[in-house]
């Protein structure tokens, strides 16, 4: 397939009625995606439809709309299941996003079995979400936390991996792909090497899964998480897939309704998974919506969403690095749709909010990977995302408005 013939053809802006929005009186252009997607009709109506016709709580009820709500939520796992390749609907568990579903490995899977002298094997690139979690259970623990490093083109020394990974090691948790710099981990090479060390692995899917195919069993990881928001759904919703065996023996991290089997003052007794993992009313709209993100992304095809954006890419790549006095941060071999970039003498912040005047929609900041701004000595970056529906014309409008950014502080042509 001719990549940049392809980037043209994949015109769906149309499906997302946000993006027909002026802002500052300019045509939007928006390259937040990595922080969060827009939400196409087929979402907004699905959980508008939901609230609508079917809405009940699930489980509880033996009235046709409470059946109704159930068999939705139901179904949503199942589409999850499909989108993750996942064996059974049962190792998915519904959760807020990604946060939530590390902070439920760690409090359950964690607590259960680690202890003093165990090792959680991270990267230097990991997201503030799949840090801190590892960081209280070590405080719970006495487990402590070993980091593997980053080159400066932002990929893995897996030297140093090797070197780090040994009996200590009881997991290892690792994005699969860098939302501040956008770096593809070889994931599936790296589980299988934890697992020849006796570790489990934790894949965080947070920026994986609206841009390529992801299949939890040709990975061979033991746990994923990731949220619907990055994936053209609601926020609130995201999952965790476990597998079963270990979900099995993992204890429930909150207790409550949907959860237990009996409640007796004396002692209570839990729901196999998911439900142990569930306790409370979920976020059924949400689920709901979610289901419907991922049947328009499948719909499409994630390996021509992959293409389209890859070309978006390496458009962006060329012509904002070519910018004088421009540094990309992040040139690994194998990324995923984002750019992060400096602009000499103009702070993240102050190109952030140029920009937006422009129409352009860009993060600036440390993207929550302080620890990964601190590897390469600078604050933070400013950062675009592309997602299924940019164009050629976002990218053309964010080179000139990095530009017209130049222009006001006096920099264009200027290198350092
Ligand atoms: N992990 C990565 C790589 C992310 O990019 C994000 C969000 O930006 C998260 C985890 C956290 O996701 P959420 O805030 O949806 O739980």
């Amino acid at each position: 397939m001719n990549a940049r013939t392809d980037a043209r053809q994949l015109a769906l802006a149309g499906d997302f009625p946000i993006l027909a929005r002026p802002i500052h009186g300019r045509r939007l252009a928006y390259l937040d995606n990595g922080a969060t997607t827009q939400k196409p009709d087929a979402v907004i109506e699905a959980e508008r439809r939901f609230y609508r016709e079917s809405n009940a709580n699930i489980h509880r009820g033996v009235h046709r709309l409470s059946q109704e709500a159930t068999e939705l939520y139901d179904v949503a796992r199942e589409s999850v299941r499909r989108l993750l390749n996942a064996r059974a609907a049962e190792e998915i568990v519904f959760t807020r996003g990604t946060t939530e579903a590390i902070n439920l490995v760690a409090a359950s899977w964690g607590r259960a079995n680690l202890k003093a002298g165990d090792e959680i094997l991270l990267t230097a690139l990991e997201h503030h979400s799949n840090i801190v979690p590892w960081q209280l259970l070590c405080e719970q623990t006495g487990a402590t936390i070993r980091v593997v490093p980053v080159s400066d083109a932002g990929e893995l020394e897996l030297a140093a991996f090797e070197q780090l990974l040994g009996e200590r090691t009881r997991l290892l948790a690792i994005t699969q792909v860098s939302n501040a710099l956008g770096t593809i981990n070889p994931v599936a090479e790296l589980t299988a090497k934890a697992h020849a060390a006796g570790a489990i692995v934790l894949i965080d899917g947070a920026q994986a899964v609206a841009h390529q195919t992801v299949d939890v069993q040709a990975i061979g990881c033991d746990f994923y998480a990731f949220s619907g928001h990055k994936l053209y759904g609601p926020t609130g919703i995201g999952a965790l897939y476990g597998r079963a065996e270990l979900l099995a023996a993992m204890p429930p991290w909150q207790g409550g309704g949907d959860m237990i089997r009996t409640v007796a003052f004396e002692g209570s007794s839990f729901a196999e998974p998911p439900q142990r993992f569930e306790a409370g009313t979920p976020n059924i709209a949400g689920a709901v919506g979610l289901a419907a993100a991922i049947d328009y992304v499948q719909a499409i095809g994630l390996e021509r969403i992959a293409a389209h954006e890859h070309a978006l890419l390496e458009r962006a790549t060329a012509a904002v690095g070519d910018i004088p006095g421009v540094r990309l941060i992040g040139t690994a071999r194998h990324k995923a749709s984002i750019l992060s970039f400096l602009v000499d003498r103009i702070h993240p912040h102050d190109l952030g909010t140029i920009l937006d005047a422009e129409g352009v929609a860009i993060r600036a900041g440390h993207h929550c990977a302080m620890p990964l701004m601190t590897r390469f000595g600078i604050p933070g970056t400013a950062r675009a995302s592309f997602a299924l529906y940019n164009d050629e014309a976002d990218v053309d409008a964010l080179v000139a408005a990095i530009h017209k950014g130049q222009d006001l502080f006096g920099t264009r042509g200027t290198t350092r």
